[in-house]
């Protein structure tokens, strides 16, 4: 049995390597290097995955509910630990390699690979041929294909379309993709600020709504705000109609000060003295996120209506798809890469059942 699977990032790989020997693989990989966003994750330390994890941590929770119920992340943890990464797990349950690099994770799975990579290989057509798949004009034809080509998350707004663009060969169409754990473009002039960190309270309001508070680290720009807490904002504010949207900051939580010059960045100190802000309740009205190449993640894709719940295409079942192309997305802290590698759980046992009947 033959599998063409689209993509060479973390759920293809993953996939692989559970089929190791299992079955005849051959990747299409656009780029010419490969898994560039696992390299990327957690600032090249890979937060690999999140130990607490549940659907509530994602933008589709009735889907994530089900997928719970099948496979989680002590058992996607557990494979990794097998293949031989020893893992480090912080306060807040996040994973890491205890080498704390993102390459220990790429080697370890490529020393359990067992596939042909085509590289430089940019998909743009998939077509039946009978009961089989051709990839572009590829010579070779497949019995199965697993599409794995993520989002255009961080990607250069011209090579944005490329990891969607062969969905049109299969009548497949995406859900509007908007820019996920990115940073927010604000109507109030933060000039002055510009750099500036700061321990915060942070709470969304949309609709009049509170949406969601965290505390964290916020990082200021000239025109608007960033850094993890923040970026986590954008993940909930995408479930929104996004009307009047505005966060507030607390800085100096509970604390009080006789003296805000002694309590204060320089920066801040100036900032709030000369625009009379209330450092417990400074708003910042939302024009909107920063765009897809400054997002980690994408909110939107694949609609899951067309895909089974062990992520067949209903209309095609020999065709699977997982990871981030589908429109499922989390917050910071290792949940995306969780659900890269979950979908990929269910994706090669499903291909494993197929090999035995
Ligand atoms: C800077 C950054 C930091 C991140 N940090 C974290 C983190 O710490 N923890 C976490 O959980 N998540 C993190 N993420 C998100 C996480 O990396 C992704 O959700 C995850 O990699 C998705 O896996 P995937 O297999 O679906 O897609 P990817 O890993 O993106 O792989 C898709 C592959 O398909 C290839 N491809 C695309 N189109 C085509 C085509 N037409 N033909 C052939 N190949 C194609 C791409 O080049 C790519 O190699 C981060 C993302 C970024 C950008």
């Amino acid at each position: 049995m033959n599998i063409a699977i689209i993509g060479a990032g973390a759920s293809a790989l993953f996939l692989s390597a559970l089929l190791k020997n299992k079955c005849d693989i051959t990747i299409f990989e656009r780029n010419k290097k490969i898994a560039s966003k696992l390299l990327a994750s957690g600032n090249g330390r890979c937060n690999m995955l999140n130990i607490d994890a549940c659907a509530n941590d994602y933008n589709n929770k009735e889907f994530m509910e089900k997928l719970f119920k099948k496979v989680n992340t002590k058992d996607i943890l557990e494979i990794f630990n097998n293949m031989g990464i020893t893992t480090t797990i912080d306060s807040e349950g996040r994973v890491y390699p205890i080498s704390l690099s993102s390459e220990t994770v790429l080697n370890v799975l490529l020393d359990n690979v067992v596939a042909d990579i085509e590289f430089n290989y940019i998909v743009a057509k998939i077509s039946k041929v009978g009961s089989k798949y051709q990839i572009n004009d590829y010579n070779k034809l497949f019995d199965y294909v697993v599409l794995a080509s993520g989002s255009s998350a961080s990607i250069v707004e011209a090579k944005q379309d490329l990891c969607y663009s062969y969905l049109k060969s299969l009548n497949l169409s995406l859900n509007k993709l908007n820019p996920s754990l990115v940073g927010f473009r604000v109507k109030n002039s933060l000039k002055g600020l510009s750099g500036v960190r700061s321990k915060v309270l942070a709470t969304l309001y949309v609709d009049g709504k509170m949406i969601h508070k965290e505390r964290g680290e916020a990082i200021f720009k000239d025109d608007g705000i960033s850094g993890i807490v923040i970026m986590n904002m954008s993940s909930y504010y995408n479930r929104t109609n996004k009307r009047n949207a505005y966060i507030t900051l607390d800085i100096l939580e509970g604390l009080y000060p006789f003296s805000l010059k002694g309590a204060l960045a320089p920066k801040m100190y100036l900032y709030v003295t000369e625009n009379g802000i209330d450092i417990h309740s400074f708003r910042l009205d939302i024009i909107d996120t920063y765009g897809i190449k400054d997002a980690q993640v994408i909110n939107g894709g694949v609609d899951l209506e067309n895909i089974t719940d062990t992520f067949r295409l209903k209309k095609d079942k020999n065709i699977f798809l997982m990871g981030e192309m589908l429109d499922i997305d989390g917050v910071c802290g290792g949940y995306n890469l969780s659900f890269a590698f979950m979908s990929a759980y269910i994706v090669g046992s499903e291909l494993e059942n197929e090999n035995k009947n």
